[in-house]
């Protein structure tokens, strides 16, 4: 799928979202990703989740794992998908347990298994590092990280000891950002929007 391909589908399922919106970060944006919307689709989830799966597919993977909220129903459908290929990939969810990421709910790993992380966007990475993390620390080798949206557009990097580790999205995007007294759209007198909030 092309980068115009996928923003029309991000438009369609209400992923982008066009305006003047205060991100989490206290920066100003033209445009907001909220792929949560995605996966009320269960049939374009499947789209872009084989496209991404299939970049890992030679990986042997044993299990994918995602950071909650945003990974838990993109782990579910990349590992339903890799279960096509090979029987028995399991899917698992990393947590905060007072602010640290973690395995909770009877959730085991053996070392020596090949696991997928994937989360909906990332950006600096911080949660999918975190999990990373937590699956080295249990003797997982990790082959691989999927995203729905790489907001670094290409800049965000993760690392297994010395190596990289191959990391795929199905779009990479550059979401301009700004200070709040250098943001056009201010000086325009738009009005503000905080995501996940009402007009
Ligand atoms: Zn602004």
């Amino acid at each position: 799928m092309s980068l115009e391909q996928a923003m029309e589908l991000f438009r369609r399922t209400g992923v982008m979202q066009e305006g003047h919106f205060k991100l989490t970060s206290g920066r100003h944006s033209d445009r907001y990703m909220q792929c949560a919307r995605l996966f009320q689709y269960p049939a374009e989830s499947a789209k872009v989740c084989t496209e991404i799966v299939e970049f890992f597919r030679d990986k042997n993977v044993d299990l994918v794992a995602g950071p909650a909220i945003g990974g838990i129903v993109m782990a579910y459908e990349a590992a339903r998908i890799l279960c096509t290929y090979k029987a028995g990939v399991r899917n698992i969810f990393a947590e905060r347990e007072n602010g640290v990421m973690t395995l909770r709910r009877g959730f085991q790993v053996e070392p020596g298994q090949r696991a997928l992380v994937v989360e909906d966007v990332v950006t600096t990475g911080g949660s999918v590092k975190e999990v990373i993390e937590l699956l080295h620390a249990q003797g997982v080798e990790v082959v691989g990280v999927g995203a729905v949206v790489d907001r670094s557009n290409g800049a965000v990097e993760f690392k297994a000891a010395d190596s990289k580790i191959p990391f795929h999205a199905f779009a990479a995007l550059n979401v301009e950002s700004w200070e709040p007294d250098a943001c056009p759209l201010c000086r325009q007198g738009l009005p503000i929007v905080k995501p996940g909030s009402r007009k």
